[in-house]
């Protein structure tokens, strides 16, 4: 199929964004906003290393894709406005495969009507998806990782670990209470874009999204802001039947599993009763899990009991 007729398949025949004066069609694209603080974001996810159509359709795919982009945004306290999407496309595949890509992103982009404006289509071995999200941000509001204060409250939302769990049944072929539940979590993530709009009104909030595991996460919160974080074992969120799986692999997946795409961050103890009425508000639960110390030897620290154990990235933890 040529190009040409490529691009006017997966073209929106409207656009959501008022702010947008040309979308897909020219050279590039344009659009005007005034006096905003304009955040883009970038993510790249490769055929047989970021996913594998054992364990996802080409629809969750490009679900997936946006999602993380959109995560990205949310975790910089931004409202998405618009994507562009670099595609890659080996022989193999045929048009209506990659109108599923496109069908994924347009369901999850729809629902922040946010508008695909651009791209680019080339041939190559291996099916290689790139997107870049535009989002803005009002009244210098941008979540950055380096606010974070000696004293603050660190909080997740949602549950942690459910994404890798699902991949787990997945890549098993394994049954499990609650199997679907884990799987959507794994499939179709939901950014909690609402949630952090909703804390504007706060003048410091430290944000994150758990893109890559919880101690990543919350490592790179603590290194640029020059501190050190305690994360308290018990107060750590995992859905019910998460406890389904061996200990080991629920201590793996919900410190280092990621791509659950929720929010970690840090706040005020003067705010928390504030970030608790936001996530009520976006329906979503929010949970205090850790504080913030002076910068010590580690970054991260996890509280078992009595116990503080420091706990690296790549997940051994050694006796302090
Ligand atoms: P140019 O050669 O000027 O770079 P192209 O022919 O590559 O333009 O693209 C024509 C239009 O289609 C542009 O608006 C471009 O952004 C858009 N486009 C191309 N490929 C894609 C894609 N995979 N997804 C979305 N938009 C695309
Ligand atoms: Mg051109």
């Amino acid at each position: 199929m040529a190009e040409f007729q490529f691009i006017e398949q997966i073209k929106q025949k409207t656009y959501n964004q008022s702010s947008l004066i040309k979308g897909i069609g020219d050279d590039a694209a344009v659009f005007r906003e005034r006096s905003q603080d304009i955040v883009i974001t970038k993510d790249t996810f490769v055929e047989g290393v970021h996913f594998s159509k054992k364990t996802m359709t080409l629809y969750h795919v490009g679900y997936r894709v946006l999602a993380a982009n959109i995560s990205d945004l949310a975790a910089m306290g931004a409202t998405p406005l618009f994507y562009l999407v670099s595609i890659v496309i080996p022989n193999q595949y045929e048009q209506n495969e990659l109108r599923q890509i496109y069908e994924g992103m347009k369901a999850l982009g729809s629902s922040y009507n946010i508008d695909l404006i651009g791209g680019d289509t080339v041939s190559g071995q291996e099916l290689v998806i790139t997107v870049t999200a535009i989002g803005k941000v009002v009244d210098n509001k941008v979540r950055y990782r380096h606010t974070s204060q000696v004293g603050d409250i660190v909080f997740v939302t949602g549950m942690l670990g459910d994404s890798r769990a699902g991949l787990h049944l997945l890549m098993n072929e394994l049954k499990a209470d609650d199997r679907d539940y884990f799987i959507k979590r794994h499939q179709m993530p939901e950014p909690r874009v609402k949630f952090a709009l909703s804390m504007c009104e706060l003048n410091r909030v430290t944000l994150n999204d758990v893109s890559d595991g919880l101690v990543s996460e919350v490592s790179e919160i603590a290194e640029a802001s020059n501190k050190s974080i305690v994360l308290v074992d018990k107060k750590i969120p995992t859905y019910e039947s998460f406890s389904q799986f061996a200990p080991d692999q629920q201590f793996d997946w919900k410190y280092f599993g990621g791509e659950d795409f929720e929010l970690v961050g840090t706040v005020a103890k003067d705010d928390w009763t504030k970030v608790k009425q936001c996530a009520n508000d976006s329906q979503i639960t929010v949970n205090e899990i850790g504080y913030v110390i002076e910068k010590t030897d580690y970054p991260v620290y996890i509280k078992e009991e009595n116990n503080v154990k420091q706990i690296t990235k790549r997940g051994y933890i050694h006796l302090k």
